[in-house]
């Protein structure tokens, strides 16, 4: 008997921060990048009293929360599409932008989920270097050939922690051929109080060549319920919306969505505890030599070079302790652990816990 035959796929599935420890009862997750202070006030409100319209179809057009963004960020609803997660945009590029044989170009350290989609497609992943683990606009440039099509980049960047300045990040598309789409993921963009940073949404609104990504993820705290949006040029926004699943984010996604943007007061307060809790997590890391980016998103990349333990050793010290890191090998990162900022209860039994194990090296 001949079965049915399927194409190869070479590559290791998607592996997620871990939830879920081998020991330990209560876990305190800080490998995923949620948002440290859950949902605010005004999503709770919505899912409490939710509606009885389960039984009927979502808005495929997301009529409600694309105007709610085209307000608040200043920009087109024409322009704006909506996934179930950031991940389903990222996936419909590849599927409009390339074919067998194309190129994508992705720093060294990046996001897994470009590499993934770009290779389902049959599109060759080429790395870019970057160095001390920033982005290098120059190294993007040199990869560039004929063939490549699309340059995928997050701004800050996740696994790394590190941004591209506002002028880097305009240069680059100045250097860049026009016929090459530049997408800028701007995930993390909230928390960004550095002055020289600006959102890819901020500087290219109007570009036809440069796609963004946004999540509602991160500091909305959606993470769960699968929302993200993409802006880019009405053109390309048409094409995406025939290759869209038509009912791909729920009704209570869109509406939690719209009410997250509407908070304000819980946005502010999510800004203001990541600023806080990076500072006096990065002092107290570096009492162990244990290096990290400067602040800016809700993590930190922990670089253990310098450090007289290793990082597979505190990952498992830790995970003892029923607190869980990522782990950075699959980004091909050694000795290194990504930590997210937690709740101000999760960052102190951390802190403590750091303490305990380096008391007696
Ligand atoms: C977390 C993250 C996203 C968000 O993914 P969703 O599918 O929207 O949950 C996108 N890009 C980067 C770089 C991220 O770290």
């Amino acid at each position: 008997m001949i079965n049915p035959t399927f194409r190869r796929i070479n590559f290791q599935a998607y592996k997620p921060g871990r939830s879920i420890s081998k020991n330990s009862k209560k876990v305190i997750k800080l490998s995923a990048n949620e948002s440290a202070l859950g949902i605010g006030k005004k999503v709770q409100k919505v899912i409490k009293a939710f509606d009885n319209k389960i039984s009927k179809y979502p808005d495929g057009k997301f009529k409600g929360l694309t105007y709610a963004i085209s307000k608040k960020y200043k920009c087109h609803q024409n322009k704006i599409i909506c996934g179930s997660g950031s991940d389903e945009i990222i996936q419909m590029l590849c599927q409009l932008f390339l074919k067998k044989g194309d190129e994508v170009i992705v720093p060294q350290y990046s996001f897994l989920m470009y590499r993934i989609y770009a290779k389902i497609v049959d599109a060759k992943v080429i790395f870019s270097k970057e160095i001390k683990f920033k982005v290098s606009i120059e190294e993007i440039l040199k990869k560039v050939t004929k063939k490549t099509k699309i340059v995928f980049l997050a701004n800050p960047n996740n696994p790394t922690g590190t941004y591209i300045n506002n002028n880097e990040l305009i240069e680059l598309r100045k250097k860049l051929n026009s016929r090459i789409l530049l997408v800028v993921d701007d995930a993390y963009f909230e928390y960004m109080v550095n002055k020289d940073y600006r959102s890819g949404l901020e500087i290219f609104k109007n570009k036809k060549n440069v796609f963004i990504l946004r999540t509602f993820s991160k500091i909305h705290g959606l993470a769960s319920l699968r929302v993200g949006w993409g802006y880019g040029d009405k053109k390309i926004i048409n094409e995406l919306y025939k290759i869209k699943p038509p009912f791909n984010v729920n009704r209570i996604a869109q509406v939690c969505a719209e009410e997250a943007l509407k908070d304000k007061e819980f946005i502010k307060k999510s800004i203001k505890h990541n600023t806080l809790w990076c500072k006096k997590i990065k002092k107290e890391l570096k009492k162990y030599k244990i290096i990290t980016n400067d602040i800016g998103p809700n993590f930190f990349l922990l670089n253990f070079n310098k450090c007289k333990l290793s990082a597979d050793k505190i990952e498992k010290k830790l995970e003892d302790y029923g607190i869980i890191l990522r782990e950075m090998k699959s980004y091909g990162i050694k000795n290194c652990l990504r930590l997210t900022i937690g709740s101000k209860k999760e960052n102190l039994f951390l802190l403590n816990k750091m303490k305990s194990i380096f008391k007696n090296v």
